[in-house]
């Protein structure tokens, strides 16, 4: 089978090189394309990202002499490829209009920008979680007239270490009513170089720009509904968000109290729905996805970011600590790799969900 030609925007940056990284063998895509600022364009990829290439393994031997187009000449990708992955940094308004315009020129987009988020005939998706909201792929390619482009989304990096347990939840039986999360969200989330080390060291911060907000509204369209072709939010559960910025490299976890409305399951429930929660990326067997989503820890000290946040190659959510909250129901401490689940590898896992359900 011919591998799909894949372009990544924003390729030198902390979550394009983890594009590149995962990609690298993919047994469906091909990256043929790379795309960064104005700044690095007309350079080698490798010339581009020298002195700042992150990854633990080298430059994929293929890309590092392909050329560096500039992002924002939409031209520059003709021919070349039919799905673009968007890892670009720049002004939400600007990268709104971007994405549009890549996918009016007939290619599919994944993007991690939060830019489309809120828009609401965009799918923003955690493939075990809302798969379905692809199928207002149809209506949005009718309103905008496209024949062959699609926009999709990625949610924000922290979502899916305290979402995807809870929605496993949900998706038993039990509802959610309010929750409490306290992210503790590594320096990698905040791309490359980050906050300055003099910040960092010895300390923590408490405040991520606009992460709070997206982690309040966020849920709410995952665990929404498509009514006639478009998005509806849902109304609960209530979320009050506290985002940290902490002096570790990769991994974001998340503290959560849940409460519940009606009944509630009892401790060593949670933990069987968890441990044998799977979704439609395990169904289709697709090539990243983790055969357990997620994976619970009984160790008292446990998830770790440095211990846990490559399970399932990175791709799956640690859960632990699970006890009794004398304020709410429940309470865990979720984790994930924020740049693999959080980033690149999640929208390379929506990008195979797009293929294997015919949108590609
Ligand atoms: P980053 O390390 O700062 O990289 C930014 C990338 O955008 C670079 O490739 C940069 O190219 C490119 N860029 C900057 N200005 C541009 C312009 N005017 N036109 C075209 N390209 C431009 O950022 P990052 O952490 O990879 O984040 C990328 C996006 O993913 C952001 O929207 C971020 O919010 C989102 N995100 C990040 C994470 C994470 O864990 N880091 C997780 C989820 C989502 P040059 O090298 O040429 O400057």
């Amino acid at each position: 089978m011919a591998k799909i030609a894949v372009g990544v925007i924003g390729a030198t940056g902390m979550v394009g090189q983890n594009y590149l990284r995962l990609l690298e063998g993919h047994p469906w895509f091909e990256v043929t394309y790379v795309g960064a600022s104005a700044g690095s364009a007309g350079k080698l990829y490798h010339e581009a990202v020298a002195n700042r290439w992150l990854m633990p393994t080298p430059i994929p031997e293929a890309l590092r002499n392909l050329t560096v187009e500039d992002a924002n000449v939409i031209a520059n990708v003709e021919n070349k490829c039919r799905l673009i992955f968007s890892a670009v940094s720049m002004e939400k308004s600007a990268v709104a209009q971007l994405e549009l315009d890549y996918a009016k020129k007939g290619l599919a987009v994944v993007s991690n920008n939060s830019a489309h988020r809120g828009t609401s005939d965009v799918p923003m998706i955690i493939p075990e979680i809302n798969a379905h909201h692809l199928e207002a792929i149809s209506q949005q390619r009718k309103m905008r007239g496209w024949e062959k482009g699609l926009l999709v989304v990625k949610s924000n990096c922290s979502v899916q270490s305290y979402m995807t347990p809870i929605y496993a939840l949900i998706a038993a039986g039990y509802s959610v009513s309010r929750m409490i999360i306290t992210t503790l969200q590594g320096l990698s989330g905040a791309g490359y170089p980050g906050p300055s080390a003099l910040d960092l060291v010895d300390n923590t911060i408490p405040y991520i720009k606009a992460e709070e907000e997206k982690s309040e509204i966020e849920p709410l369209k995952l665990l929404g509904n498509v009514v006639d072709g478009t998005i509806v939010n849902a109304e609960g559960p209530k979320i009050a968000a506290h985002c940290n910025r902490v002096p570790v490299i990769d991994g974001h976890s998340a503290c959560v109290s849940l409460a519940f409305d009606g009944v509630r399951p009892r401790l060593e429930e949670v933990k069987q729905i968890w441990q044998q929660f799977t979704g439609l990326p395990q169904k289709l067997d697709l090539p990243l996805a983790p055969r357990l989503p997620i994976q619970y820890c009984s160790e008292n000290d446990r998830p770790q970011p440095r211990k846990d946040r490559d399970r399932g190659k990175g791709m799956a959510v640690t859960v632990g600590r699970l006890r009794p909250c004398p304020v709410f129901d429940i309470r865990f401490v979720g984790l994930h790799h924020n740049t693999v689940r959080g980033a690149a590898g999640g929208a390379i896992l929506t990008a195979e969900l797009l293929k294997a359900e015919g949108y590609l």
